[in-house]
Protein backbone atom coordinates (compact mmCIF):
# COMPACT_ATOMS: atom_id res chain seq x y z
CA UNK A 1 0.00 0.00 0.00
CA UNK A 2 1.27 3.57 -0.93
CA UNK A 3 0.31 6.54 0.63
CA UNK A 4 -0.65 9.85 -1.19
CA UNK A 5 -1.25 13.60 -0.11
CA UNK A 6 -4.81 14.94 -0.08
CA UNK A 7 -3.27 18.20 -2.15
CA UNK A 8 -1.82 15.64 -4.86
CA UNK A 9 1.55 17.81 -5.19
CA UNK A 10 4.05 15.33 -3.25
CA UNK A 11 5.07 11.62 -4.23
CA UNK A 12 3.87 8.51 -3.08
CA UNK A 13 5.31 7.31 0.19
CA UNK A 14 5.77 4.15 1.81
CA UNK A 15 4.04 3.30 5.40
CA UNK A 16 7.44 3.80 7.31
CA UNK A 17 8.28 6.86 5.51
CA UNK A 18 4.78 8.47 6.49
CA UNK A 19 4.98 7.41 10.04
CA UNK A 20 8.63 9.85 10.16
CA UNK A 21 7.23 12.09 7.33
CA UNK A 22 3.96 13.76 9.55
CA UNK A 23 2.62 16.28 7.11
CA UNK A 24 3.41 15.84 3.34
CA UNK A 25 6.13 18.60 1.68
CA UNK A 26 2.91 20.18 -0.49
CA UNK A 27 0.98 21.10 3.29
CA UNK A 28 -1.32 18.29 2.70
CA UNK A 29 -2.04 15.37 5.16
CA UNK A 30 -1.45 11.89 3.79
CA UNK A 31 -4.02 9.11 3.02
CA UNK A 32 -3.93 5.39 1.68
CA UNK A 33 -3.93 5.24 -1.83
CA UNK A 34 -7.16 2.51 -1.72
CA UNK A 35 -8.55 1.91 1.32
CA UNK A 36 -8.36 -1.95 1.92
CA UNK A 37 -12.21 -3.46 1.96
CA UNK A 38 -12.89 -6.45 4.96
CA UNK A 39 -15.83 -8.80 3.94
CA UNK A 40 -17.97 -10.60 6.16
CA UNK A 41 -16.41 -13.60 6.74
CA UNK A 42 -12.91 -11.63 8.09
CA UNK A 43 -15.72 -9.30 10.21
CA UNK A 44 -16.76 -12.58 11.68
CA UNK A 45 -13.08 -14.03 12.42
CA UNK A 46 -12.27 -11.51 14.11
CA UNK A 47 -14.88 -11.55 16.67
CA UNK A 48 -12.70 -13.74 19.01
CA UNK A 49 -9.57 -11.73 18.90
CA UNK A 50 -8.62 -9.97 21.83
CA UNK A 51 -7.49 -5.76 21.64
CA UNK A 52 -3.91 -6.43 20.58
CA UNK A 53 -4.48 -9.06 18.27
CA UNK A 54 -7.30 -7.39 16.64
CA UNK A 55 -4.85 -4.12 16.78
CA UNK A 56 -2.59 -6.00 14.71
CA UNK A 57 -4.96 -7.54 12.34
CA UNK A 58 -6.30 -4.01 11.49
CA UNK A 59 -2.94 -2.95 11.24
CA UNK A 60 -1.22 -5.13 9.76
CA UNK A 61 -3.81 -3.81 6.48
CA UNK A 62 -2.04 -0.89 6.33
CA UNK A 63 1.56 -1.10 7.42
CA UNK A 64 1.53 -3.41 4.33
CA UNK A 65 4.68 -5.20 4.51
CA UNK A 66 6.98 -2.31 5.91
CA UNK A 67 6.80 -4.24 9.68
CA UNK A 68 6.91 -7.80 10.13
CA UNK A 69 3.75 -9.16 11.40
CA UNK A 70 5.73 -10.52 14.34
CA UNK A 71 7.09 -7.30 15.50
CA UNK A 72 3.47 -5.93 15.13
CA UNK A 73 1.90 -8.37 16.93
CA UNK A 74 4.38 -7.66 19.71
CA UNK A 75 4.31 -4.07 19.27
CA UNK A 76 0.29 -4.17 19.55
CA UNK A 77 0.88 -6.74 22.79
CA UNK A 78 3.53 -4.43 24.94
CA UNK A 79 1.26 -0.84 23.20
CA UNK A 80 -1.71 -2.27 25.81
CA UNK A 81 -0.08 -4.03 28.12
CA UNK A 82 0.28 -1.18 30.70
CA UNK A 83 -3.67 -0.29 30.61
CA UNK A 84 -5.94 -0.14 33.47
CA UNK A 85 -8.63 -2.61 32.18
CA UNK A 86 -8.71 -6.07 30.84
CA UNK A 87 -10.78 -5.31 28.31
CA UNK A 88 -8.30 -2.01 27.41
CA UNK A 89 -11.62 -0.57 25.87
CA UNK A 90 -14.57 -1.65 27.76
CA UNK A 91 -18.48 -1.26 26.62
CA UNK A 92 -20.66 0.02 29.32
CA UNK A 93 -24.69 -0.19 28.44
CA UNK A 94 -26.61 3.00 29.36
CA UNK A 95 -29.78 2.49 27.99
CA UNK A 96 -31.57 0.58 25.40
CA UNK A 97 -29.75 1.46 22.23
CA UNK A 98 -26.63 2.77 23.75
CA UNK A 99 -23.99 2.16 24.79
CA UNK A 100 -20.38 3.94 25.94
CA UNK A 101 -16.88 3.06 24.89
CA UNK A 102 -14.04 3.83 27.86
CA UNK A 103 -11.02 4.72 25.86
CA UNK A 104 -8.96 6.05 28.94
CA UNK A 105 -7.48 3.34 30.79
CA UNK A 106 -4.15 3.78 29.48
CA UNK A 107 -1.26 5.89 31.18
CA UNK A 108 -2.14 9.31 30.77
CA UNK A 109 -6.04 8.80 30.92
CA UNK A 110 -7.27 10.11 27.55
CA UNK A 111 -8.05 8.36 24.07
CA UNK A 112 -4.86 9.75 22.92
CA UNK A 113 -2.99 7.03 24.81
CA UNK A 114 -5.03 4.36 22.42
CA UNK A 115 -2.54 5.18 19.75
CA UNK A 116 0.08 6.79 21.15
CA UNK A 117 1.06 3.78 22.85
CA UNK A 118 1.77 2.20 19.48
CA UNK A 119 2.91 5.38 17.71
CA UNK A 120 6.03 5.78 20.28
CA UNK A 121 6.95 2.00 19.48
CA UNK A 122 6.41 2.09 15.80
CA UNK A 123 8.83 5.06 15.56
CA UNK A 124 11.40 3.13 17.59
CA UNK A 125 11.14 -0.06 15.38
CA UNK A 126 11.27 1.70 12.33
CA UNK A 127 14.17 3.93 13.43
CA UNK A 128 16.08 1.15 14.86
CA UNK A 129 16.42 -0.39 11.57
CA UNK A 130 16.95 2.40 9.82
CA UNK A 131 20.02 2.82 12.47
CA UNK A 132 18.19 6.60 12.97
CA UNK A 133 17.78 8.62 15.81
CA UNK A 134 14.92 11.47 15.63
CA UNK A 135 14.37 14.71 18.04
CA UNK A 136 10.76 15.05 18.94
CA UNK A 137 9.54 18.49 20.07
CA UNK A 138 5.84 19.47 21.00
CA UNK A 139 3.91 21.91 22.38
CA UNK A 140 0.94 20.94 24.66
CA UNK A 141 -1.94 22.80 26.52
CA UNK A 142 -2.68 19.40 28.74
CA UNK A 143 -3.25 15.95 27.37
CA UNK A 144 -0.99 15.62 24.47
CA UNK A 145 2.03 16.35 26.05
CA UNK A 146 1.27 13.51 28.61
CA UNK A 147 0.49 10.81 25.89
CA UNK A 148 3.65 11.63 23.59
CA UNK A 149 5.73 11.45 26.87
CA UNK A 150 4.59 8.22 28.10
CA UNK A 151 4.49 6.90 24.97
CA UNK A 152 8.39 7.88 24.16
CA UNK A 153 10.23 7.76 27.67
CA UNK A 154 13.04 4.87 27.50
CA UNK A 155 12.99 4.50 24.00
CA UNK A 156 16.24 4.40 22.17
CA UNK A 157 16.36 5.91 18.75
CA UNK A 158 13.88 8.96 20.54
CA UNK A 159 14.37 12.15 22.45
CA UNK A 160 11.37 14.20 22.90
CA UNK A 161 11.26 17.90 24.28
CA UNK A 162 7.60 18.86 25.05
CA UNK A 163 7.30 22.76 25.53
CA UNK A 164 4.36 23.84 27.87
CA UNK A 165 3.33 27.31 29.04
CA UNK A 166 4.87 28.28 32.34
CA UNK A 167 2.04 27.81 35.07
CA UNK A 168 -0.90 28.04 32.59
CA UNK A 169 -1.37 24.20 32.90
CA UNK A 170 -3.48 22.23 35.35
CA UNK A 171 -1.42 21.27 38.54
CA UNK A 172 -2.26 17.78 37.15
CA UNK A 173 -1.43 17.46 33.62
CA UNK A 174 2.16 19.23 34.89
CA UNK A 175 2.57 16.84 37.06
CA UNK A 176 1.67 13.39 34.65
CA UNK A 177 4.60 15.12 31.98
CA UNK A 178 7.01 16.49 35.05
CA UNK A 179 7.47 13.22 36.79
CA UNK A 180 8.44 11.24 34.11
CA UNK A 181 12.08 11.04 34.32
CA UNK A 182 13.25 9.13 32.12
CA UNK A 183 16.65 10.34 30.72
CA UNK A 184 15.05 11.01 26.99
CA UNK A 185 12.27 13.33 28.72
CA UNK A 186 12.67 17.27 28.50
CA UNK A 187 10.10 19.29 29.89
CA UNK A 188 10.49 22.93 28.99
CA UNK A 189 7.96 25.44 30.74
CA UNK A 190 7.98 28.65 28.25
CA UNK A 191 7.17 31.84 30.08
CA UNK A 192 4.37 32.31 27.51
CA UNK A 193 1.27 31.12 26.11
CA UNK A 194 0.01 27.98 24.90
CA UNK A 195 0.58 29.78 21.53
CA UNK A 196 3.89 30.84 21.85
CA UNK A 197 5.02 27.06 22.49
CA UNK A 198 3.52 26.85 19.57
CA UNK A 199 4.77 29.17 17.29
CA UNK A 200 8.60 28.25 19.41
CA UNK A 201 7.64 24.33 17.93
CA UNK A 202 7.05 25.72 13.90
CA UNK A 203 9.99 28.32 14.60
CA UNK A 204 12.17 25.25 15.08
CA UNK A 205 10.41 23.39 12.37
CA UNK A 206 10.81 26.37 9.95
CA UNK A 207 15.04 26.50 10.41
CA UNK A 208 15.96 24.05 7.93
CA UNK A 209 19.39 23.72 9.55
CA UNK A 210 18.20 22.94 13.01
CA UNK A 211 15.52 20.65 11.84
CA UNK A 212 18.49 18.69 10.27
CA UNK A 213 20.73 19.04 12.58
CA UNK A 214 18.59 17.37 15.70
CA UNK A 215 16.36 15.19 13.21
CA UNK A 216 13.61 17.06 14.18
CA UNK A 217 10.02 14.76 13.92
CA UNK A 218 6.73 15.10 15.53
CA UNK A 219 4.10 12.98 16.71
CA UNK A 220 1.01 15.51 16.46
CA UNK A 221 -2.69 14.97 15.49
CA UNK A 222 -2.46 14.61 11.46
CA UNK A 223 -0.10 11.77 11.54
CA UNK A 224 -1.47 8.67 9.88
CA UNK A 225 -0.08 6.12 12.25
CA UNK A 226 -2.47 7.65 14.88
CA UNK A 227 -5.88 7.62 12.70
CA UNK A 228 -4.80 3.84 12.16
CA UNK A 229 -4.44 2.56 15.34
CA UNK A 230 -7.36 4.68 16.30
CA UNK A 231 -9.41 2.16 13.47
CA UNK A 232 -9.10 -0.58 16.20
CA UNK A 233 -11.59 0.41 18.55
CA UNK A 234 -14.36 1.21 16.38
CA UNK A 235 -13.49 -2.34 14.82
CA UNK A 236 -14.02 -3.27 18.29
CA UNK A 237 -16.93 -1.97 19.52
CA UNK A 238 -18.82 -3.01 16.38
CA UNK A 239 -17.78 -7.11 17.41
CA UNK A 240 -19.02 -6.58 20.37
CA UNK A 241 -22.07 -5.75 19.37
CA UNK A 242 -23.01 -8.31 16.63
CA UNK A 243 -21.80 -6.54 13.51
CA UNK A 244 -21.23 -7.72 10.38
CA UNK A 245 -25.34 -9.05 11.11
CA UNK A 246 -26.03 -5.59 12.29
CA UNK A 247 -25.30 -2.06 11.21
CA UNK A 248 -24.61 0.59 14.16
CA UNK A 249 -23.67 4.06 14.64
CA UNK A 250 -21.13 6.38 16.91
CA UNK A 251 -20.85 9.30 18.54
CA UNK A 252 -17.78 11.38 19.25
CA UNK A 253 -16.24 14.17 21.34
CA UNK A 254 -14.05 16.01 18.47
CA UNK A 255 -11.68 19.13 18.19
CA UNK A 256 -9.11 18.07 15.59
CA UNK A 257 -11.65 15.62 13.65
CA UNK A 258 -9.14 13.01 14.36
CA UNK A 259 -10.49 10.79 16.68
CA UNK A 260 -14.05 10.44 14.24
CA UNK A 261 -12.27 10.27 10.91
CA UNK A 262 -10.63 7.01 11.66
CA UNK A 263 -14.38 5.99 12.70
CA UNK A 264 -15.15 7.03 8.83
CA UNK A 265 -12.05 4.67 7.74
CA UNK A 266 -13.68 1.65 9.53
CA UNK A 267 -16.31 2.43 7.52
CA UNK A 268 -14.39 3.02 4.64
CA UNK A 269 -13.50 -0.53 5.18
CA UNK A 270 -16.48 -1.90 5.23
CA UNK A 271 -17.69 -1.58 8.63
CA UNK A 272 -21.69 -1.16 8.64
CA UNK A 273 -21.66 2.07 10.31
CA UNK A 274 -24.78 3.53 9.44
CA UNK A 275 -23.82 6.94 11.21
CA UNK A 276 -21.15 9.43 12.46
CA UNK A 277 -22.09 11.68 15.64
CA UNK A 278 -19.58 14.70 15.98
CA UNK A 279 -19.96 16.32 19.41
CA UNK A 280 -18.71 19.25 19.86
CA UNK A 281 -18.19 22.07 22.36
CA UNK A 282 -18.92 26.01 21.74
CA UNK A 283 -16.24 25.75 19.28
CA UNK A 284 -18.90 24.63 17.16
CA UNK A 285 -16.73 25.13 13.25
CA UNK A 286 -17.64 21.08 12.30
CA UNK A 287 -21.44 21.68 13.69
CA UNK A 288 -21.93 24.73 11.54
CA UNK A 289 -20.23 23.10 8.45
CA UNK A 290 -22.43 20.25 8.56
CA UNK A 291 -25.21 22.75 9.26
CA UNK A 292 -24.84 25.05 6.36
CA UNK A 293 -21.90 23.28 4.11
CA UNK A 294 -19.58 26.60 5.08
CA UNK A 295 -16.21 26.42 6.74
CA UNK A 296 -16.02 29.17 8.80
CA UNK A 297 -12.90 29.94 12.16
CA UNK A 298 -13.71 32.41 14.33
CA UNK A 299 -12.21 32.51 17.48
CA UNK A 300 -11.31 30.07 20.00
CA UNK A 301 -13.31 29.99 23.41
CA UNK A 302 -12.24 28.35 26.53
CA UNK A 303 -14.51 25.94 27.33
CA UNK A 304 -14.76 23.31 30.39
CA UNK A 305 -13.76 20.74 27.85
CA UNK A 306 -10.81 22.05 27.04
CA UNK A 307 -9.07 19.24 24.41
CA UNK A 308 -11.62 20.93 21.70
CA UNK A 309 -11.10 24.45 22.26
CA UNK A 310 -9.87 24.09 18.64
CA UNK A 311 -10.91 26.22 15.68
CA UNK A 312 -9.32 24.47 12.89
CA UNK A 313 -9.89 20.75 12.83
CA UNK A 314 -6.97 19.51 10.56
CA UNK A 315 -8.01 16.09 10.25
CA UNK A 316 -11.09 16.95 8.57
CA UNK A 317 -8.98 17.60 5.42
CA UNK A 318 -8.85 13.99 4.99
CA UNK A 319 -12.65 13.54 4.68
CA UNK A 320 -12.63 17.05 2.06
CA UNK A 321 -10.36 14.71 0.11
CA UNK A 322 -12.65 12.20 -0.57
CA UNK A 323 -16.01 14.38 -0.18
CA UNK A 324 -13.99 16.25 -3.37
CA UNK A 325 -13.72 13.26 -5.15
CA UNK A 326 -9.91 12.86 -3.74
CA UNK A 327 -8.96 15.92 -6.45
CA UNK A 328 -6.15 16.82 -4.58
CA UNK A 329 -5.77 20.28 -6.68
CA UNK A 330 -9.66 21.00 -5.20
CA UNK A 331 -7.99 20.51 -1.87
CA UNK A 332 -5.11 22.44 -2.55
CA UNK A 333 -7.44 25.45 -3.90
CA UNK A 334 -10.20 24.99 -0.68
CA UNK A 335 -7.27 25.05 1.56
CA UNK A 336 -5.75 28.00 0.38
CA UNK A 337 -8.67 29.92 0.32
CA UNK A 338 -9.53 29.24 3.97
CA UNK A 339 -5.85 30.10 5.22
CA UNK A 340 -6.67 33.31 3.80
CA UNK A 341 -10.53 34.30 3.84
CA UNK A 342 -11.14 31.88 6.56
CA UNK A 343 -13.96 30.68 4.78
CA UNK A 344 -14.68 27.70 2.18
CA UNK A 345 -18.11 26.35 1.16
CA UNK A 346 -18.39 22.87 -0.42
CA UNK A 347 -21.15 22.43 -3.29
CA UNK A 348 -24.74 21.50 -2.36
CA UNK A 349 -24.71 18.01 -3.45
CA UNK A 350 -21.24 17.29 -1.56
CA UNK A 351 -22.77 18.43 2.09
CA UNK A 352 -25.94 16.01 0.87
CA UNK A 353 -23.45 13.49 0.47
CA UNK A 354 -21.30 13.89 3.92
CA UNK A 355 -25.01 14.61 5.71
CA UNK A 356 -26.19 10.63 4.47
CA UNK A 357 -23.45 10.04 6.94
CA UNK A 358 -22.54 12.82 9.53
CA UNK A 359 -24.23 14.88 12.10
CA UNK A 360 -23.37 17.02 14.35
CA UNK A 361 -24.58 18.83 18.01
CA UNK A 362 -22.86 21.14 20.13
CA UNK A 363 -22.90 21.76 23.60
CA UNK A 364 -22.12 25.09 25.59
CA UNK A 365 -20.48 24.49 29.18
CA UNK A 366 -23.70 24.59 31.04
CA UNK A 367 -25.48 21.91 28.54
CA UNK A 368 -22.69 19.90 29.05
CA UNK A 369 -22.64 19.83 33.48
CA UNK A 370 -26.01 18.80 33.00
CA UNK A 371 -25.37 16.30 31.07
CA UNK A 372 -23.18 14.75 33.33
CA UNK A 373 -25.48 14.96 36.00
CA UNK A 374 -27.99 14.07 34.00
CA UNK A 375 -26.11 10.69 33.12
CA UNK A 376 -25.02 10.32 36.76
CA UNK A 377 -28.20 10.30 38.25
CA UNK A 378 -29.71 7.49 34.87
CA UNK A 379 -26.94 5.61 35.44
CA UNK A 380 -24.78 6.30 38.40
CA UNK A 381 -21.76 6.74 35.93
CA UNK A 382 -19.82 9.89 36.33
CA UNK A 383 -18.25 11.32 32.58
CA UNK A 384 -16.28 13.45 31.88
CA UNK A 385 -16.79 17.06 30.26
CA UNK A 386 -16.21 15.60 26.75
CA UNK A 387 -17.31 12.11 27.07
CA UNK A 388 -20.62 13.97 28.54
CA UNK A 389 -20.48 15.80 24.95
CA UNK A 390 -20.45 12.45 23.15
CA UNK A 391 -22.97 10.83 24.92
CA UNK A 392 -25.31 13.64 24.76
CA UNK A 393 -24.87 14.10 21.09
CA UNK A 394 -25.56 10.05 20.88
CA UNK A 395 -28.94 11.22 22.62
CA UNK A 396 -29.80 14.01 20.37
CA UNK A 397 -29.34 11.80 17.32
CA UNK A 398 -31.97 11.01 14.34
CA UNK A 399 -33.34 7.50 15.70
CA UNK A 400 -33.43 4.83 13.90
CA UNK A 401 -35.23 2.20 15.58
CA UNK A 402 -32.98 -0.79 16.92
CA UNK A 403 -29.75 0.95 15.63
CA UNK A 404 -27.11 1.05 18.89
CA UNK A 405 -24.81 3.73 18.91
CA UNK A 406 -21.51 3.56 20.69
CA UNK A 407 -20.92 6.81 22.13
CA UNK A 408 -16.72 7.20 23.11
CA UNK A 409 -15.67 8.49 26.46
CA UNK A 410 -12.63 10.20 25.96
CA UNK A 411 -11.41 11.20 29.24
CA UNK A 412 -10.88 9.65 32.70
CA UNK A 413 -13.28 12.22 35.05
CA UNK A 414 -10.22 12.44 37.72
CA UNK A 415 -8.62 14.47 34.82
CA UNK A 416 -11.11 17.76 34.65
CA UNK A 417 -12.13 16.67 38.34
CA UNK A 418 -13.29 20.17 39.06
CA UNK A 419 -15.68 20.25 36.30
CA UNK A 420 -17.10 17.10 37.52
CA UNK A 421 -17.40 17.75 40.88
CA UNK A 422 -19.71 20.84 40.20
CA UNK A 423 -21.93 19.11 38.31
CA UNK A 424 -22.12 16.17 40.56
CA UNK A 425 -21.06 16.74 43.91
CA UNK A 426 -18.81 14.07 43.80
CA UNK A 427 -15.00 15.02 43.44
CA UNK A 428 -13.37 11.68 41.04
CA UNK A 429 -10.52 9.96 42.42
CA UNK A 430 -7.68 9.07 40.08
CA UNK A 431 -6.70 5.33 39.45
CA UNK A 432 -4.42 3.70 42.28
CA UNK A 433 -1.64 3.86 40.42
CA UNK A 434 -1.56 7.89 40.13
CA UNK A 435 -2.84 8.46 43.75
CA UNK A 436 0.85 9.48 44.79
CA UNK A 437 0.97 12.18 41.60
CA UNK A 438 1.17 15.54 43.69
CA UNK A 439 3.91 14.08 46.00
CA UNK A 440 6.61 12.67 42.75
CA UNK A 441 9.38 14.92 42.80
CA UNK A 442 9.36 16.79 39.40
CA UNK A 443 11.89 17.25 36.35
CA UNK A 444 11.49 20.76 34.18
CA UNK A 445 13.70 23.69 32.97
CA UNK A 446 12.16 27.05 33.09
CA UNK A 447 12.84 28.78 29.45
CA UNK A 448 12.18 32.21 28.24
CA UNK A 449 10.09 32.85 25.74
CA UNK A 450 12.80 32.89 23.24
CA UNK A 451 13.59 30.77 20.08
CA UNK A 452 17.36 30.24 20.62
CA UNK A 453 17.39 30.06 23.73
CA UNK A 454 15.64 27.06 23.62
CA UNK A 455 17.29 26.06 20.43
CA UNK A 456 20.43 26.05 22.57
CA UNK A 457 18.69 23.58 25.16
CA UNK A 458 17.57 21.04 22.26
CA UNK A 459 21.25 21.16 20.76
CA UNK A 460 22.99 20.40 23.98
CA UNK A 461 20.75 17.84 24.91
CA UNK A 462 19.58 15.87 21.69
CA UNK A 463 21.21 12.89 21.01
CA UNK A 464 20.75 12.73 17.55
CA UNK A 465 23.29 15.95 17.48
CA UNK A 466 25.95 13.69 18.24
CA UNK A 467 25.14 11.22 16.35
CA UNK A 468 25.69 13.23 12.48
C1 LIG B 1 -7.84 15.21 22.05
C2 LIG B 1 -9.12 14.99 22.78
C3 LIG B 1 -10.38 15.06 22.13
C4 LIG B 1 -10.52 15.47 20.68
O1 LIG B 1 -10.02 14.51 19.81
P1 LIG B 1 -9.79 14.86 18.28
O2 LIG B 1 -9.04 13.72 17.70
O3 LIG B 1 -9.00 16.14 18.28
O4 LIG B 1 -11.12 15.02 17.66
C5 LIG B 1 -11.51 14.77 22.86
N1 LIG B 1 -11.45 14.45 24.18
C6 LIG B 1 -10.27 14.40 24.84
C7 LIG B 1 -10.28 14.06 26.28
C8 LIG B 1 -9.07 14.64 24.18
O5 LIG B 1 -7.89 14.59 24.85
Amino acid sequence: MRYISTRGGSPALSFDEVLLAGLAPDGGLYVPETVPRIDAATWSAWQTLSYPKLAAAVMKLFVAGTIPDDDLTAIAEEAYRGFDHAAIAPLKQFDTDLWVMELFHGPTLAFKDMAMQVLGRLFDHVLTRKARRVTIVGATSGDTGSAAIEACRDREAIDIFILHPHERVSEVQRRQMTTVTSSNVFNVAVKGTFDDCQDLVKAMFADVGFRDRVGLSAVNSINWARVMAQVVYYVWAALRLGVPDRSMAFAVPTGNFGNIFAGYVAKTMGLPIEQLIVGSNRNDILTRFFASGAMEMSEVVPTISPSMDIQISSNFERLLFDMLGRDGAAVDLTMNRFRQSRRFEVPIEVLARSRATFSAYSLDDDATRAAIRAEYRATGEILDPHSAIGVAAARARAKTPGLPVVALATAHPAKFGKAVEEATGVAPKLPQRLADLMERPERLTVLPNDLKAVQDYVLARARAVGAR
